[in-house]
């Protein structure tokens, strides 16, 4: 089943202990939607500047990525900047240029009236908002958000909150919405915006769902994913975009959306998590093989299990 994802297509420049990269391909659906091609078919929404180039595009077109919806206008597209250097967990970020983003208006191609999944990936609730109310049909709808948008924009994502199944955000992020330092209350606080399950990423921790009392919900009302320990992380970047590509693709290519699809799907959420850090940017993204993804989904299922 066809993801119609919109957020921001743009160009990072990022600084972490393992070096420096300028104006590397990025942004938050760039990520998700690398991450979930693995998976389905994924289209996009975005707007981009002069500076996307065919460059840019192969990357999309090499993953059989939909990108009719992404529009170029004059000006540059979003950039943002930030550092790792004093936390390898939380970026610090240095720059943020909406550019061709400050005056968007998205429109959604009539090509992906029928998909039947949306993610709201990480850009300003106003077009997030946009975009939902311009798909009533979607089965599944999962957004995301960041700092950014909680402390200054908290009208217009509490809006957004009502329209989402799920949410995927931080812990750092979760404990800001709730204005509550106790994580699992903080949890139970956001479930009581809008969405009916809540998934918590820790960094190089994991992640943690939370399901609300929605009586779709079966079984326990808490499941925790591992990271995976890796000896070198070289770019966080877009490792929670990642993880979302990979949970969201992952439930997407089910049959049936059981409590044990969305188990699943959170391993394959770290899974595409920890292929992302390895690199700087996008790279490691770009050249994976399904067959390299189920392996490491194995590697997961030998950390966790007990017999
Ligand atoms: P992540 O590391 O998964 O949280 O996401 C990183 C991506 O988010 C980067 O590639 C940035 O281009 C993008 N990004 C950073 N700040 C913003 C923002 N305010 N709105 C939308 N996207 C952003």
């Amino acid at each position: 089943m066809a993801i119609t994802v919109v957020g921001s297509v743009a160009f990072d420049t990022v600084e972490t202990p393992a070096g420096r990269r300028e104006r590397c391909l990025a942004g938050a659906a760039t990520y998700f939607s690398l991450a979930a091609s693995y998976f389905t078919q994924v289209r996009v929404i975005a707007v981009v500047g002069e500076d996307f180039g065919p460059e840019q595009q192969a990357v999309f077109d090499a993953h059989k990525i939909d990108i009719r919806g992404i529009e170029r206008a004059p000006g540059k597209s979003f950039f943002w900047q930030g550092s790792y250097l004093e936390n390898l967990n939380e970026a610090k970020t240095l720059k943020t240029d909406l550019n061709v983003f400050a005056g968007f208006e998205p429109k959604i191609p009539e090509a992906y009236r029928d998909s039947e999944f949306l993610f709201l990936a990480n850009i300003d609730p106003v077009l997030q908002r946009r975009v939902r109310e311009a798909t009533p049909n979607a089965k599944l709808v999962a957004g995301d958000t960041m700092n950014y948008w909680i402390k200054d924009h908290k009208p217009a994502l509490l809006e957004v909150l009502k329209g989402l199944d799920i949410l995927l955000i931080n812990d750092t992020e979760t404990r800001m919405i709730a204005g509550n330092s106790n994580l699992v209350q903080a949890a139970r606080a956001v479930l009581e915006l809008g969405p009916r399950m809540l998934v918590v990423k820790h960094g190089e921790y994991g992640a943690t769902a939370f399901f609300g009392k929605s009586p779709k919900n079966v079984g326990a009302t808490t499941f925790r994913a591992p990271a995976l320990p890796l000896e070198e992380i070289i770019d966080p970047t877009g490792a929670g975009d990642s993880f979302a590509g990979g949970f969201f693709g992952y439930l997407a290519s089910q049959p049936e959306l059981t409590p044990g699809a969305f188990r699943r799907a959170m391993f394959y959420g770290s899974v595409m998590g920890s292929f992302a850090v390895e690199r700087f940017g996008t790279d490691r993204l770009q050249e994976l093989s399904r067959k390299e993804i189920d392996e490491r989904f194995n590697i997961f299922r030998e950390l966790t299990h007990l017999d």
